[in-house]
């Protein structure tokens, strides 16, 4: 077993995942993983910071797979004995012009954004050794998002009560009422991407809230962060981020020296603890 410090970032074949290996590559003292759900995109992406004179490793994963989460895990367990640096990174958006029914987009939006990013975490965060850091990539839409949801969903998701399974509970009935048309009625915002992201933002609330409660004495810091608006597949070429630079915050809290004790279950956007 290896006692080289591991970085793993999920969905970095592109975008600013890959921008985050890039920087993790420079400024990580151990091994980086650059994770993908398709091989060839994945090991493409490996070959194009080798040509930057930068050396990632490569693992499959796709977080909609539970299957491959339990692949990476057991084979971070066995070659590592853990894992000190998470980035959950990957994540999907549709086109504002997309016509596919809201619903539709409501279902995949959340089982990526929401429940693979959640089921990454169920999976990895046992492992995660003394001091490790680990960051939930949300975004600024789920604070605007969470201003357009009714009083009581808001309350629900600013509480520091609430739980990982009532959370679950809120997302899967976010995607039950769009199917019914009555997600409107029922206090949601008409954004499934924002409503995801919500999800994300919340749940790493919850989870460091349970590392305080379990790992105290670990000091391990759990944040969500926004990358800025980065000029990537997803956001466009009019972003006016790059992705390096839509990389600098999430690596930033991925970075948080050993005696650092914040920030922890905070939303940060440009390096900067927002208010939730
Ligand atoms: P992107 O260029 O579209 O890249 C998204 C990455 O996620 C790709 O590598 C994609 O892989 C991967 N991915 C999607 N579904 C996956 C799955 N099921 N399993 C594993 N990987 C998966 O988007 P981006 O702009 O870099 O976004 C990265 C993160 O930042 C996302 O969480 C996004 O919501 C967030 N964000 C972006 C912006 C922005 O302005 N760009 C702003 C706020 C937040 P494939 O190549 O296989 O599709």
């Amino acid at each position: 077993m290896s006692n080289v410090p591991v970085a793993v970032v999920t969905g970095s074949n592109k975008g600013i995942g890959f921008a985050i290996v890039r920087a993790l590559c420079k400024q990580f003292p151990g091994d980086v993983y650059l994770t993908a759900r398709d091989t060839s995109r994945g090991q493409e992406a490996v070959a194009k910071l080798q040509e930057e004179g930068l050396h990632a490793h490569f693992h499959q994963l796709d977080i909609d797979d539970l299957q491959s989460i339990r692949t990476l895990r057991d084979f971070l367990k066995e070659k590592y004995g853990g894992l000190n640096v998470l980035v959950n990174n990957a994540g999907i958006a549709y086109k504002v012009h997309d016509t596919t029914p809201f619903a539709t987009q409501a279902e995949v939006t959340l089982k990526t954004n929401f429940f693979g990013t959640r089921n990454v975490c169920t999976e990895l965060l046992p492992l995660m050794k003394p001091y490790g850091r680990v960051v939930n990539v949300s975004s600024m839409v789920s604070s605007s998002a969470l201003g357009g949801c009714s009083k009581e969903l808001q309350q629900k998701f600013r509480s520091d009560t609430i739980t990982e399974d009532e959370l679950v509970e809120l997302m899967t009935k976010f995607v039950e009422d769009t199917k019914k048309s009555v997600h409107e009625k029922e206090g949601w915002p008409n954004t499934a991407y924002g409503v995801s992201k919500i999800g994300v933002t919340v749940l790493s609330r919850i989870q460091a809230r349970m590392l305080n409660e379990k790992r105290k004495g670990d000091h391990i810091l759990l944040n969500a962060c926004c990358p800025g608006w980065v000029r990537t597949d997803m956001a466009g070429p009019k972003a006016t981020k790059s992705p390096d630079e839509g990389a600098e915050t999430p690596v930033y809290l991925a970075l948080l020296p050993s005696d650092a004790d914040g920030p922890h279950g905070q939303f940060v956007s440009n390096k900067t603890v927002r208010t939730w």
